[in-house]
């Protein structure tokens, strides 16, 4: 598998769904360090004004000065805005919490849908991956994320109303792709706090599956507390507990996406 010297431009994943607490944050964060622990240099891109991301890997969104805000309004560099975390191959492109009204901002500019994806281009090659953390709604941020993107992933937690606002989004992902993406692909629907012990689990799982088959990715993230308490020690799980299932699953999700993208070859 000697293709490691000649990779391509970084591939773009949006992480989105307009519902909150599905997961979106958690797989960001936990993807992300799982490709940067198999040493592939990855981006996060906090585009959520709710800076969870950010916070989650232990940075005070009060204390950002430049954020993918500043990049895609006023034209910072965003070389100028990212960190490097203490995680080896990955680094941050922060968000903070005053910028609820960039978005209003936005309206005004020309090109209004493309600004994520300006300034994304212009670190594409220093990355392997790029994933960006969206915020619980469609709008124009949400729009330049999945303009920048190569592929989407769609967490869906296994709770009621698993499928509720999902023909909504893939409506919007439909419209986006027609009018100003044309190669947005659907990377897969992730099926996130699967608990083993609960019915409506097992439920929501084979709902899903029937309706959507091979678009869900086979990794299913159990509901896990190493994953949900990381963040308030500003780590991925990965960091804090490496044989957590949270993080393994997160890791096996890396896998999978690795070997679907021929980045990584398929294990016996
Ligand atoms: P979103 O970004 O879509 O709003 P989050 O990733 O922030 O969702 O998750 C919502 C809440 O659920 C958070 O408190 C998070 O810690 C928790 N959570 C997410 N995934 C898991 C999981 N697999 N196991 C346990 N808790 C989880
Ligand atoms: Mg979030």
């Amino acid at each position: 598998f000697g293709s490691a010297t000649h990779r391509p431009m970084g591939k773009v994943i949006a992480i989105a769904n307009q519902k909150g607490g599905v997961g979106k944050t958690t797989t960001t964060i936990n993807l992300a360090a799982s490709l940067a622990a198999l040493e592939f240099q990855t981006l996060i891109v906090d585009a959520d004004p709710q800076a969870n991301s950010t916070s989650g890997l232990g940075y005070n969104p009060k204390e950002i000065e430049n954020s993918i805000y500043e990049c895609m309004v006023e034209g910072v560099r965003p070389q100028d805005a990212i960190i490097q975390t203490d995680f080896p191959n990955l680094d941050l492109l922060p968000s903070h919490i005053d910028l609820v009204g960039a978005e209003i901002e936005m309206i005004n500019l020309q090109n209004r849908e493309d600004k994520m994806k300006t300034t994304l281009d212009s670190i594409r090659d220093d990355y392997d991956f790029i994933i960006i953390d969206c915020s619980p709604s469609l709008g124009l941020i949400t729009i330049n994320s999945l303009t920048a993107a190569d592929s989407v992933i769609i967490p869906v937690q296994c709770e009621y109303f698993a499928l509720e606002g999902l023909g909504k989004l893939l409506n919007t992902i439909k419209i986006i792709q027609s009018r100003l993406n044309t190669h947005l692909a659907i990377e897969g629907i992730l099926l996130t706090m699967y608990d083993l012990r609960v019915r409506l689990s097992n439920q929501v799982v084979g709902e899903v599956t029937s309706h959507f088959q091979q678009m869900v990715f086979s990794t299913i993230i159990p509901r896990n507390i190493r994953l949900s308490e990381s963040p308030s020690f500003g780590v991925p799980a990965l960091a804090q507990d490496a044989d957590s299932k949270g993080a393994v699953s997160y890791l096996n999700l890396a896998r999978e996406i690795l070997i679907k993208n021929g980045m990584m070859p398929q294990e016996a």
